[in-house]
């Protein structure tokens, strides 16, 4: 299973991943080799974004922020210090330990779509803004804002 949009060149900063015709793998995260693949998308664990938000590293097309089996999802912050950090659109990944992806942030940035699994999460099963009728993992932005205005 491969996390990325395959219509961009997108380096994967994680190890356990497949790469494609157009994302390549640097399992060790940004290095050289990264650099000189010059991605026009960048996919890694929250970790290893924050730290490249460090750096002044061009994107065109995305970031896709790589979120794991029983560990929190993207918080705010972190969504907005990458947006500043790459100015381009972050979206949330959801993998389980094998890589394999369970759920992805669309368009719509309404949640996370469910690929498999995600049993055991409440699930929103309106259909998206983006028109995908597969139910969302709820959360994102949005959902957090709602939680704080009922809090
Ligand atoms: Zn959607």
């Amino acid at each position: 299973m491969h996390p990325v949009n395959p219509s961009s060149r997108t380096a994967i900063l994680a190890p356990g991943f497949q790469g494609t015709r157009t994302a390549r793998v640097f399992p060790n995260g940004w290095d050289e080799s990264a650099a000189r693949f010059q991605p026009q998308s960048i996919a890694a664990p929250v970790e290893e974004l924050r730290r490249l938000a460090q750096q002044s590293i061009q994107l065109e097309h995305s970031v896709i922020a790589l979120t794991y089996e029983e560990e929190s999802g993207l918080s705010v912050a972190d969504r907005e210090l990458f947006w500043r950090a790459f100015g381009v659109p972050v979206f949330e990944q959801y993998v389980d330990r094998k890589c394999r992806l369970l759920a992805t942030e669309c368009e719509a940035h309404a949640g996370l779509h469910v690929v498999s699994g995600c049993d055991e999460f409440r699930l929103e099963r309106e259909t998206c803004a983006c028109g995908d009728r597969s139910p969302r993992l709820s959360r994102g932005p949005r959902v957090e804002e709602l939680v704080e205005l009922l809090a």
